[in-house]
């Protein structure tokens, strides 16, 4: 039977995981370390020993916001980023719930504002989400706030190829 880290080796295309030795520059750089329930290179070690459920059913893999900061520090060049990508598709084709409340509506709605848009124009985006979730009013004066500040623009461009767009959406389903 093929082990967790080869699994996820082959969906990842990249340098093998096991090339982290376990410096904690990756951990040491991430916005998100402290909220996550195992920070980043701690996956990676639970990946090697095989720690299959936890790490699918983490809310870790949720939270991490692929800014990238990770690969960019790393001196072995692992690509945590599309590692916890990877994890994320292998839980939901796998049937592992997610942790953290909302998130795929989220996700849903992010990835569907792209669709619509070519790029995310987050005002849309957030009233898709609040609908999706039922969480309409939290947030909202902060909303208000970003609006009032020229943070949050109603209207965003388009990037003139939408056809190179929709066609990543069904090359990727
Ligand atoms: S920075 Fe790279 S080598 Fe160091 S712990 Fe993170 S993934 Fe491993
Ligand atoms: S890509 Fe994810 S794991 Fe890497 S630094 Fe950003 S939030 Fe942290």
């Amino acid at each position: 039977m093929k082990s967790f880290l080869n699994e996820v080796n082959e969906k990842m295309h990249g340098v093998p995981i096991q090339r982290c030795y376990h410096c904690r520059k990756c951990t040491a750089g991430c916005p998100l370390a402290q909220v996550m329930e195992y920070n980043p290179n701690r996956i990676i070690k639970m990946i090697q020993m095989g720690q299959k459920d936890e790490v699918l059913s983490s809310s870790t893999i949720w939270l991490c916001a692929s800014c990238e900061t990770c690969i960019t520090r790393c001196p072995n060049q692992v690509d945590i980023a599309h590692m916890m990508d990877t994890l994320r598709q292998m839980a939901i084709e796998q049937g592992y719930a997610a942790k953290e409340k909302n998130i795929l509506k989220f996700h849903k709605s992010f990835l569907h504002n792209i669709w619509i848009n070519g790029r995310i124009n987050e005002p849309m985006m957030m009233v898709e989400y609040k609908l999706l979730s039922g969480d309409l009013f939290s947030d909202m004066v902060m909303g208000v706030d970003m609006f009032l500040k020229g943070k949050l623009h109603l209207i965003s461009p388009r990037p003139k190829d939408m056809a190179t767009v929709r066609k990543i959406f069904k090359q990727t389903k």
